[in-house]
């Protein structure tokens, strides 16, 4: 920028730097889903985002860890391990970046990481996405999902206004446990007893995401179970189908038991939707995300 003074050059050099990456890969799905794959700066890994059209809404997933310290046995990041946090500006690099990017409506925290667990970074995201100065988006444009982590789900419904999506997956606590190591430490009746302390009426939604395991966690016990500890609560399940990947010791349930299961929480009063699987076919869906080149070192 030869139209700034030397001076002027030499102190942005110093405040500031150009941090737009491009993606490195792009796989598209037969859907139209889009997995992009993002290199961090100085050898910090890889990170994947996935953009998944819809008729009236497209949605990025965005990742907010390289890997993941939770270690849910259902989910191919948490088999990665954990190998660093994002800075606010590899988060938003992914809104930015994608070529998708004039087309998004929506902002999903469900790719690699959990968003609680880089809370500082994730709070810096969303406001500089909703703020006037920033993007300008609606809260509401914008969800985040944990595992639980109650002091962070404490500060995030403080400090912001966009959604949350909790992952529940069970409803009882020994069986949760044995999948989500978090249950030990934030048991979800803990979670759901903070939430119940927060108002749910107006316009933050509340979700709750349930995968169903096969022969796990998708009988009529569980589903009660699940209606009990949610009963009176303003929120709504995502029911997920499974997606298998290598070394996963689960199998989806069948969609008569999915359907029973959905058709019996809406039944009693839960709002329940089936979440529709996308780019299954480039392991872009549900629990999938892990960078091969991860896995590969
Ligand atoms: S499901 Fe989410 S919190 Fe659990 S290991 Fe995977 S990325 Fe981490």
């Amino acid at each position: 920028m030869t139209n700034l003074s030397k001076t002027v050059r030499g102190r942005l050099k110093e405040i500031a730097y150009i941090g737009r990456r491009v993606p490195v890969q792009c796989r598209e799905s037969a859907d139209g889903t889009k997995k992009y794959l993002f290199e961090l700066s100085e050898n910090r890994g890889f990170v994947e985002s996935v953009f998944i059209p819809d008729e009236d809404r497209a949605t990025l997933c965005v990742s907010s860890q390289v890997g993941c310290k939770m270690g849910c046995h259902f989910c191919a990041t948490g088999r990665m391990g954990f190998h660093g946090n994002l800075t606010p500006s590899d988060i938003l690099n992914q809104f930015f970046s994608v070529t998708d990017s004039h087309l998004l409506t929506n902002v999903v925290f469900m790719g690699m990481g959990e968003p609680m667990d880089n809370l500082d970074a994730v709070l810096k995201v969303c406001e500089v996405a909703t703020a006037d100065w920033g993007m300008g988006w609606s809260p509401k444009r914008i969800t985040v999902s944990t595992v639980g982590i109650v002091p962070g789900i404490r500060r995030f419904l403080e400090q912001s206004r966009c959604h949350l999506a909790v992952s529940l997956h069970n409803a009882f606590a020994d069986e949760r446990v044995q999948s989500m190591p978090v249950e030990k430490a934030y048991p979800a009746s803990s979670v759901v007893s903070l939430l119940r302390q927060y108002d749910w009426s107006g316009q933050r939604r509340l979700s709750f995401e349930y995968t169903m395991l096969k022969g796990i966690n998708d009988d009529r016990r569980h589903a009660e179970a699940l209606l009990k500890l949610l009963s009176g609560l303003e929120c709504r399940v995502n029911l997920i189908r499974f997606h298998s990947s290598k070394d996963a010791p689960y199998q989806t349930s069948d969609m008569a038991t999915i359907t029973a299961f959905r058709d019996f929480l809406n039944a009693k009063g839960v709002r329940c939707t089936l979440r529709a699987s996308r780019g299954e076919d480039i392991e872009a869906a549900c629990g999938l995300l892990a960078t091969q080149r991860a896995l590969d070192e």
